[in-house]
């Protein structure tokens, strides 16, 4: 996908790219407040930057989140590290010893990254990846099938796929959610608005006022749970299309 065009309002420099789309969206990404738009093809860039300026104090706000949110560095995967798990942190311990790479957790406070001595970075990575991708696994089921009852909802189908942008999405028509793996790092109710949020779009398919009522009926303390995720933020995405 390439930029079509770039505007500057404000001194803000603006990344547009036209896409096949109803409606226009708006985002801002970590690490530096980068500012994107996909709009709609037929719009014209006078309109685009008139949709960027009514929204001018959400991106100003969005950015200074963004830089003021703590940011985790690439883990090196050493004694010592914080790792985070189900919204609990972790001391990682590193134990060499012939055998396949394994990620357990003793008790509340330790994580223990067990490995050949030769083990690459990457290979530790990829084994605390799985590890999360599977504890997430057990998570999401109970949870889904309870809130699926509490909505009405049958056959509803998940998978974990990492996105960079996104805690997770919804195919309403596939009947399939896909959540990022990154969310096994997050509580069980910040999991939870997640969950409420994706099936609500069975109801509703936008974030306008009828899909607020649905989250204020189904989960009302929503906005309180979805900040504390907003803190952990992947990017920071115009809900308001
Ligand atoms: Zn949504």
């Amino acid at each position: 996908m390439s930029i079509n065009d770039t505007l500057e309002v404000s001194g803000i420099t603006v990344e547009v790219t036209r896409k096949d789309i109803k409606n226009l969206h708006l985002a801002v990404y970590p690490p530096n407040g980068r500012v994107t738009v996909s709009a709609p093809e037929p719009m014209s860039l006078d309109a685009i930057r008139v949709a960027v300026v009514t929204r001018l104090v959400w991106v100003k706000k969005a950015q200074k989140q963004i830089a003021l949110a703590p940011r985790q560095s690439p883990r090196e995967m050493v004694d010592g590290e914080s790792h985070y798990f189900l919204g609990q942190r972790y001391r990682m311990r590193v134990r060499e010893r012939p055998g396949p790479t394994q990620i357990s957790i003793p008790n509340r406070s330790t994580i223990v990254l067990s490995c050949a001595a030769d083990t690459s970075l990457t290979a530790k990575r990829a084994a605390l990846d799985s590890w999360y991708r599977r504890k997430l696994s057990d998570v999401i089921p109970p949870l889904l099938e309870e809130w699926a009852q509490k909505f009405e909802l049958t056959d509803v189908n998940w998978r974990i796929r990492r996105m960079k942008t996104k805690w997770a999405t919804v195919d309403v028509s596939k009947r399939i959610i896909t959540f990022n793996p990154e969310l096994a790092k997050q509580n069980n109710e910040s999991l939870t608005a997640v969950i409420v949020h994706e099936l609500s779009h069975f109801y509703e398919r936008n974030h306008g006022e009828r899909f607020v009522a649905v989250m204020d009926a189904k989960l009302p303390d929503w906005r309180r749970r979805t900040a504390r995720l907003n803190q952990a933020l992947l990017s920071t995405e115009d809900w308001t299309e």
